[in-house]
C-alpha cells in the first residue's frame, strides 16, 4: 500500500516549507541566539513568538483551522495536519492558546460583543493567552478545582490559586476555570472567565524546571475583580464548555515530527563522530529503533487525523498517539545521551559541545504528565478502546 496525500495537500506542504524557511531564521542562528536554550530576557521570547506568529496571521495561517468568517484558515484536517508536522519539525514558535480554545469557545458561545473585541485580536497576534486550569488539588480530576469567583454588583470576584500555567509570565490574557456554586456536583458549578493578566490582585510566581527554564508559572488571584462581561458561555455551564477545540486536528503528529526531527539530527552526529560510536557500540540498533517508532507513531497520528478527516470523532485513537508520542520523546532523548554521552551535557557555547541532549533528556520529562498524563491515556485505552470494566 502506498500512502500519498492528495495533490493539493502536497502543494500546500511546499508553501508551508518555503513560507517557514523565508520567514523563520535559520536553525544554526536560533541555536546561537539561545532559543533553543531559553531566551535572554521574557521580552525576547515575546518578540520572538509573537512576531512569528504575527506573520503567520498576515496570511491568515495563525487560525488554520478556524472558519474564514472569523479570520481563519478554514483549512480540511489534512491540511491542518501537514500545517502542523511542518511547523514543528521545523521547531516554529507556538503555544498561543488563544487559538486552541478560547477563539473556539467565543464562536459557540460568546456574546457579540465578546467576538467582536477579542476574536480579532486573536487571529492578529496582539495577544497571548494562558489557560488556567489546573490547580494544587486539581489536575487530573479536573473538576475539583476551587478557584473562587463570588458575583458582586457587575463584577465577579476571584480568590485562588493556579498551578503550571504555561506562559502565564508572557500572558496578556487567561482563560480561567472557576467554581461559581460550591453546592452544585463538581462538574456543574463551574464557569468560564477570560481574565486580563495585569489586573490588580494577579500574581504570578515563576516555577523553575529541572531543565532550569522558566516554562511555567504559578498564578495567585487574590480579589481580582473581572467583569461579569468577561465571562464566556452559560454560568455554572464551564465544564461543558471546556471541551469546544476537539473538532480541530489532534493527532499529536507536532511529537513525531518533532521527534523525526531530532533523529535525524542524532544519525548526522554519529555519521561526523564516528569516535562517538565507538563508544557504544549498541548506538546503531539504538537510533534504527528510534527511527522506526517515529514512522510507527507517525501512522498512529495520521490514523486519528484521518478519522477526522471523515468527520469521526477520534476518542482512544487520540489516547494511543498522545501516549506513544510523549513516551517515545523520552526514549529518544536517552538515545541522545547515550550518543552523546557527557559532552550531551555541555551547553552555552562550551568548545566541546556538540548538542546540548541533558536540556531535551529533563525537558522530556514532562511529556508524559503535560495534555493529560500516561496513565490517564491508558484508563482511556484499557475502557473506551479495549472495553475492559472501571477498576
Ligand atoms: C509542561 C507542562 C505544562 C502544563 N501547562 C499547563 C497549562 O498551561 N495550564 C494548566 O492549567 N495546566 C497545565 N499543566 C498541568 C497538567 O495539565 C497537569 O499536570 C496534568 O493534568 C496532571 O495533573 P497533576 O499534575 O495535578 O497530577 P495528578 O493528577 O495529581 O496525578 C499524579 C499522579 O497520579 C496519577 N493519576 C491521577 N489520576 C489517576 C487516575 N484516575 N488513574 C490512574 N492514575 C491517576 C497520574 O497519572 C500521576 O502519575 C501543565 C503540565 C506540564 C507538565
Amino acid at each position: 500500500m502506498k500512502f500519498a496525500y492528495d495533490q493539493d495537500v502536497e502543494a500546500f506542504r511546499a508553501e508551508v516549507k518555503t513560507f517557514i524557511k523565508e520567514n523563520l531564521p535559520p536553525e544554526e542562528e536560533r541555536a546561537k541566539r539561545g532559543y533553543e536554550d531559553g531566551f535572554k530576557t521574557l521580552q525576547d521570547e515575546y518578540d520572538y513568538t509573537m512576531g512569528f506568529q504575527k506573520k503567520l496571521s498576515e496570511r491568515d495561517w495563525l487560525a488554520m483551522a478556524w472558519p474564514k468568517e472569523y479570520g481563519g484558515g478554514g483549512a480540511s484536517h489534512m491540511r491542518q495536519l501537514v500545517y502542523n508536522e511542518e511547523m514543528a519539525y521545523n521547531a516554529a514558535p507556538s503555544g498561543n492558546m488563544g487559538i486552541a480554545w478560547v477563539g473556539p469557545s467565543l464562536m459557540l458561545y460568546g456574546t457579540e460583543d465578546q467576538k467582536q473585541k477579542f476574536i480579532p485580536r486573536i487571529t492578529g497576534a496582539d495577544d497571548w493567552w494562558c489557560t488556567l486550569y489546573s490547580e494544587p488539588g486539581a489536575g487530573s480530576d479536573l473538576a475539583a478545582l476551587q478557584t473562587r469567583a463570588v458575583r458582586d454588583g457587575d463584577d465577579y470576584v476571584l480568590n485562588g490559586q493556579k498551578i503550571w500555567t504555561s506562559g502565564g509570565h508572557l500572558a496578556d490574557w487567561g482563560w480561567l476555570a472557576a467554581r461559581t456554586d460550591p453546592d452544585a456536583p463538581k462538574h456543574k458549578g463551574i464557569t468560564m472567565f477570560m481574565v486580563d493578566m495585569k489586573s490588580p490582585g494577579v500574581t504570578v510566581r515563576p516555577l523553575i524546571n529541572i531543565a532550569g527554564r522558566h516554562g511555567f508559572n504559578e498564578v495567585f488571584f487574590e480579589d481580582v475583580r473581572v467583569p461579569a462581561t468577561q465571562v464566556v458561555g452559560e454560568v455554572n455551564r464551564g465544564w461543558y464548555h471546556m471541551a469546544v477545540a476537539l473538532d480541530f486536528e489532534r493527532s499529536g503528529i507536532q511529537s513525531y515530527a518533532g521527534g523525526r526531527r531530532t533523529v535525524e539530527r542524532l544519525v548526522q552526529i554519529a555519521r561526523e563522530n564516528p569516535d562517538l560510536v565507538k563508544q557504544r557500540k549498541t548506538i546503531r540498533h539504538e537510533l534504527a529503533d528510534r527511527t522506526i517508532e517515529v514512522v510507527t507513531g507517525t501512522s498512529l497520528a495520521y490514523r486519528v487525523a484521518t478519522m477526522q478527516a471523515k468527520g469521526m470523532v477520534p476518542n482512544y485513537e487520540a489516547s494511543t498517539s498522545k501516549l506513544f508520542g510523549s513516551e517515545l520523546g523520552q526514549r529518544i532523548a536517552l538515545t541522545g545521551m547515550h550518543l552523546l554521552g557527557t559532552t550531551g551535557q555541555l551547553r552555552n557555547g562550551s568548545k566541546h559541545e556538540i548538542w546540548d541532549q541533558a536540556s531535551s533528556y529533563l525537558q522530556a520529562v514532562s511529556g508524559t504528565v503535560a495534555a493529560g498524563t500516561s496513565e490517564i491515556q491508558r484508563g482511556i485505552i484499557a475502557t473506551r478502546g479495549l472495553g475492559l470494566p472501571r477498576g
